[in-house]
């Protein structure tokens, strides 16, 4: 089964096609720009070069066009004729409380996703934009929409309750969400899969640290705790968003700095973090090369790691322990640092990282935690496209 996977953004379309029998890359790329003059868009066949076009692309349904011509074409393509396609996998971010899984979609989901728009006003948009426009090029072709919230949606109410009045939670649905579902889902099963045992029985923690970052509590294959909120705002200290802090704080800075809700939304998305506190950059790499040299620097590293660190004690309290701890995302992928400052000091909990592993540069999943650890400690690169595939055949197999 052709399977194409759609991540559709405000100004950007990410796809892959894969053989979702063989989980092969046919082809990846990327349309940019959107709406705005220049788009560009890049595509790699995995047997080929990459390649670069660039022209106007106006809207989504153009976007997704023009990456069906490019999957069809002589050079470049992938596939002979449109009908090779045989099924679409979108990317949603929020499926609010109606979704815990993925579905197929059909006319009540589209309203549904619609209903989380006032959730996720910058992300449910363009990524119905992204369904609208396969369904009118590709009207024939089943579609399917993975959530980034399904995962987190059997957490007990008494974690993703606000203490709050609880009308709020009825009349707004002003409640815990999480994010990153995919991802701490694919690299929690990987986990399972490495540490040879049914995930059923393990209590895990996934830190997902990319520019935006979260970490889960996983117990018996179930996300019981995550750091994100009501948005993907709360939690860990991120590239360029604040985290947890008291929420008091931004009415009292809204009030001194006359600031409207707009510049206290763009203040605590766009200028806090890493960038914030550095007020150097708020990519990883930056921070790690400036660490010895500069103070912010190496202060907006040390809050990074002590509030993983954090998360990790209280995610352990709430399963009653932990067998397995996961990096993945960018940061969890790579940063040798991060990992060793935020699991430093934990080894009265059981969690040794063996310090060797922990510095080899690969790209791929591996076990970095020392003979003696209680704690297995991994590094699993996330792949929430597959994820999406796999979901996406699965569904459709099942719907014939
Ligand atoms: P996104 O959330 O946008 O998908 P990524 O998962 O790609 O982001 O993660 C981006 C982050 O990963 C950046 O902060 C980047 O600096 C960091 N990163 C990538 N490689 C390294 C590395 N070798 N060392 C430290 N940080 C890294």
């Amino acid at each position: 089964m052709i399977v194409l996977v759609i991540n559709a953004g405000s100004s950007s379309v990410k796809y892959q096609v894969f053989n979702a029998e063989t989980k092969e890359v046919l082809a990846k790329g990327l349309v940019e720009r959107i709406g705005m003059s220049g788009a560009i868009l890049t595509h790699k066949p995995t047997d080929r070069k990459e390649v670069r076009l660039s022209g106007e692309i106006l809207d989504h349904k153009m976007a997704i066009e023009y990456v069906v011509s490019i999957l069809l074409s002589k050079n470049h393509g992938v596939i002979k004729d449109k009908s090779e396609i045989d099924a679409v996998g979108h990317r949603v971010v929020h499926g609010g409380e109606a979704f815990s899984s993925s579905v197929l979609i059909s006319e009540e989901v589209m309203a549904e996703i619609r209903a989380c728009i006032d959730y996720a006003p910058l992300h449910n948009p363009p990524n119905l934009k992204g369904i609208n426009a396969v369904k009118s090029l590709l009207p024939d072709v089943p579609q399917v929409a993975v959530f980034d919230t399904a995962f987190h949606q059997k957490m007990p109410k008494y974690a993703f309750l606000y203490g709050l009045p609880y009308t709020l939670y009825r009349r707004h649905g002003i409640r815990r969400y999480g994010f990153h579902g995919t991802s701490h889902r694919f690299v929690s099963n990987r986990a399972a899969e490495i540490m040879g045992q049914p995930l059923e029985n393990l209590k895990l923690i996934t830190a997902h640290l990319g520019n935006g970052a979260s970490i889960s509590a996983i117990q018996n294959g179930r996300s019981v705790d995550t750091s994100m909120g009501f948005t993907p705002l709360e939690g860990l200290l991120m590239g360029t968003r604040c985290g947890d802090m008291d929420p008091a704080i931004i009415l009292q800075i809204m009030h001194k700095e006359e600031l409207t809700v707009n510049d206290a939304n763009i203040l605590m998305n766009k200028h806090s973090g890493l960038q914030g506190i550095s007020g150097i950059s708020s990519d990883m790499r930056e921070i790690e090369e400036e660490y010895e040299e500069s103070s912010r620097a190496k202060l907006a590293h040390d809050m990074f790691t002590y509030r993983l660190k954090k998360y990790i004690g209280a995610y352990a309290a709430a399963m009653g322990g932990v067998d397995g701890i996961v990096f993945t995302g960018g940061i969890g992928e790579n940063s040798e640092m991060v990992r060793k400052h935020a699991l430093e000091g934990l080894d009265y909990m059981g969690i040794e990282l063996d310090e060797a592993k922990n510095k080899e540069r690969l790209k791929e999943e591996r076990d970095i935690s020392a003979k003696n650890s209680q704690v297995r400690i991994m590094v699993i690169p996330t792949n929430e496209e597959l994820v999406i595939a796999l979901d996406t055949k699965r569904i459709v197999d099942e719907s014939n």
